[in-house]
Formats: C-alpha cells, structure tokens, sequence
C-alpha cells in the first residue's frame, strides 16, 4: 500500500515510550500527533472546567469516561486537520467502546496500521518512576538524563517535573486498567488485520529505527 498520509494508532502500556515514539513518527512522516493525554494535562493546566474535571480521573489512574475523551477526539478529528492529513494516534483508543467509536468517526478515513508497543510490565515501572515531562511541550525526560540546564526543557525551556499521575498507586492502577480495557483492543484491531507487534524495549533510537520500519513496510 502506497500512502503518503498515514493513519497510525500506536498502543502500548503506560511507560512504554508510546508519547516521545508517537511524536517521532508524527515528525517524521509530516503528520499530526493527536495524544488524548496531552490534550487533558494542556487543559487542566490552563485550569478549564472541563480540564479539572479530567484530572481529577487522570491523578486517581482512572480512565476518563469514554463520553468525554470520543467527545474530544471527535472534536480534533476535522476533515482538515488530522483526517485529510493524516495523524499519529496516542493513548486512544484505550477501550473497545472507544475503538468502535473511532472507526465511527473516521469512516471514509480508514487506519492504516495499529501498533502494539510491547514493554514488560516489570520495565514500565522503573521507566514511569523515573519520568519526567516538560509541562509546556510535553517533552520526556528520565532522572538518568534530565535536559542540560536545571529542569527546563531544552526544546521550549518550560519547567521540566514529575506528572500528577506517575505516583506509585496510580502507575499500579492504569497499568491493571490497561490489562482489562485495553489489551481486547489489541485482538479487536488484530481481527482486522491491522496490529503490528513491536518490541519497545531499547535504547529510544533503536525503538524508533524499528517503528519506521514496519511503517514503510506497510505504506510502500
Ligand atoms: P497518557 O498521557 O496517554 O498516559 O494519559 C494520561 C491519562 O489521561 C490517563 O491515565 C487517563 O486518565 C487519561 N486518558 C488519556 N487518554 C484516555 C483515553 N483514551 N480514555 C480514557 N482516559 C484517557
């Protein structure tokens, strides 16, 4: 299949680099990344009803109802914006009710390929307790390699901190959510001979380096 806009969906479980491999491929391929997650922190932090309202959900591990995040996604999915041009789908869909949701609002605008980011859950932890994240840009960081100066983001020098969400309860919480909601996703996209497996354990560029490739395996 030969596709110049793709139409990506990337799964994994919390940790796994979904968001830093996500924004990659969306760079590389000219393409918009479009991560619920992201789009709920920028809001809560501007402090908006609707943003409080999914944190509260997001720092208890909780997944935010499906009626509000299809709401959201139905929203950024505008025929000129990520569905004629294509996207990098982050951290949605994360239940079956949302992937029949998704095929509902992209009808005319199929994906292309659905890719399981596969990290071991024992790996997660260490990579979640050690994460930290741009609060302006999103940005990830590890304790092990922090930006160069004093915690401010080397892209766009906002404030470089540990996520509301990534406490120990909570990491154990989404993690078992993943397990029950998310996983039957992986069958329901490998059904329609969509899903892709990719190891994610590695160095960043060694996970991106195998990404692209069953990219262009699949688009050329
Ligand atoms: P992420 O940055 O993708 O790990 O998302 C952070 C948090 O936002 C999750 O733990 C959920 O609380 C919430 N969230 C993001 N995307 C979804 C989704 N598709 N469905 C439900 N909750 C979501």
């Amino acid at each position: 299949m030969s596709c110049a806009e793709p139409r990506l969906v990337l799964l994994g479980r919390q940790g796994a680099g979904k968001g830093t491999q996500s924004n990659r491929l969306a760079d590389h391929f000219g393409v918009m990344h479009v991560s619920t997650g992201d789009m709920f922190r920028t809001q809560a932090a501007q402090g908006t009803a609707f943003g409080l309202e999914a944190k509260r959900y997001m720092d208890a591990g909780d997944l935010v109802p499906d009626e509000i995040v299809v709401g959201v996604i139905e929203e950024s999915m505008v025929p000129g914006g990520p569905l004629g041009g294509g996207f990098v789908l982050d951290g949605f869909p994360r239940t079956l009710h949302q992937a029949r949701e998704l095929d509902r609002v992209i009808a005319g605008f199929p994906l292309h390929l659905v890719i399981d980011l596969d990290v071991p859950r024992e790996i997660v932890f260490d990579r979640i307790a050690g994460r930290r994240v741009c609060e302006n840009c999103q940005r990830v960081y590890h304790v092990n390699l922090p930006p160069t100066h004093n915690w401010a983001c080397d892209t766009c020098s906002g404030r470089v901190r540990q996520r509301d969400d990534d406490t120990e309860e909570a990491v154990e919480r989404r993690l078992e959510l993943y397990e029950r909601e998310t996983v039957p996703i992986v069958e329901y996209y490998r059904e329609r001979g969509l899903l892709t497996l990719v190891d994610g354990v590695g160095e960043g560029d060694e996970v991106f380096e195998r990404l692209v490739k069953v990219c262009l395996e699949q688009f050329s």
